[in-house]
C-alpha cells in the first residue's frame, strides 16, 4: 500500500476515537514526509534532534513536529524554537532545560512525561512510584515555560495482548489519577501519547489522545540511511 493509502486507512480507525495521529517519520526521507504532507498529514514525529531540525528546514512551516525520542538536556536549544510537543520528558533535569529554553525563546513548551512501564530494561522513563513522588514535591510548577500536557509510554515489545492491554490500562488509570490530583484545573494536562504501529488499536481502547505510528505508514525502517 502507498503512504496515502496506508494514512487514509488509518484515519478510519482512528476518526471512531478523538485520538490523532502522530506520523513517525524517522529515518525517511523529506519526500516520503511530502508524500505523507499531500494527504492532509500535519503531524510528525521524529526521534533525534539533528534529523528533526534538518526536516524542519525543509519541509512546509504549518507542520506540527513531535521530539518522540529521549532528548539529551544538551540538544533542547536546537528544537526548542520551533517543537510542538516533546513527548518523552523523564527527567526534573530535563524538564527545568527545557524550561530555560522555553524562556529564551519567549514561548511555552508543551512536554509529556514519559513513564516507564515495559518489562524490558532498556528503556527509558520515570517508574510509577519516582514520578508521583516527583510531582508530589511540587518542584515541577516553578517550570513555566514547560507544560505538562500529560503522559507518554512505550509498551513491551510483546505479541501478548494481556500484557499490553495492562500497560495501556495502568496508565490511562495513572494519568486520571494525576490529573485529579495535579492538574484539576488545567484543561492542557489532557494527552495520554502511547500505541505504535503493532498496539496502537490497543492503546485506541484505553483512551490514547495520541497515537505514534511510523512503519505503518512509511515502511521499513534503515538506520544506516541516517
Ligand atoms: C519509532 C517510534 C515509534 C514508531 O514505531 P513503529 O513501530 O514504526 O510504529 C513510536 N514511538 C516511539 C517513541 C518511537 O521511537
Amino acid at each position: 500500500m502507498s503512504i496515502k493509502s496506508e494514512l487514509a486507512a488509518l484515519n478510519m480507525e482512528l476518526n471512531a476515537s478523538a485520538a490523532r495521529l502522530v506520523a513517525v517519520s524517522k529515518t525517511h526521507p523529506a519526500s516520503a514526509i511530502e508524500q505523507a504532507y499531500a494527504a492532509g498529514q500535519r503531524i510528525f514525529g521524529e526521534s533525534t534532534a539533528q534529523e528533526l531540525v534538518d526536516k524542519y528546514e525543509k519541509l512546509p512551516k504549518d507542520i506540527e513536529w513531535h521530539f518522540i525520542g529521549h532528548l539529551q538536556s544538551n540538544k533542547a536549544k536546537y528544537i526548542a524554537p520551533f517543537v510542538h510537543l516533546i513527548h518523552a520528558v523523564d527527567s526534573e533535569k530535563l524538564l527545568q532545560t527545557i524550561h530555560k529554553e522555553g524562556l529564551k525563546n519567549n514561548r511555552i513548551i508543551n512536554c509529556l512525561l514519559q513513564v516507564h512501564l515495559a518489562r524490558e530494561d532498556s528503556k527509558f522513563g520515570l517508574t510509577e512510584p519516582a514520578l508521583r513522588a516527583w510531582l508530589e514535591t511540587g518542584s515541577w510548577k516553578s517550570y513555566t515555560h514547560a507544560r505538562i500536557c500529560g503522559l507518554m509510554t512505550i509498551a513491551t515489545n510483546t505479541e501478548n495482548e494481556t500484557i499490553l492491554h495492562q500497560e495501556f490500562a495502568t496508565l490511562q488509570a495513572l494519568f486520571d489519577e494525576l490529573k485529579q490530583k495535579y492538574f484539576g484545573e488545567d484543561a492542557h494536562f489532557c494527552e495520554l501519547s502511547m500505541g505504535m504501529s503493532a498496539d496502537y488499536p490497543l492503546a485506541l481502547q484505553h483512551g490514547a489522545t495520541l497515537v505514534r505510528v511510523g512503519s505503518r505508514i512509511f515502511g521499513y525502517r534503515d538506520y544506516q540511511k541516517v
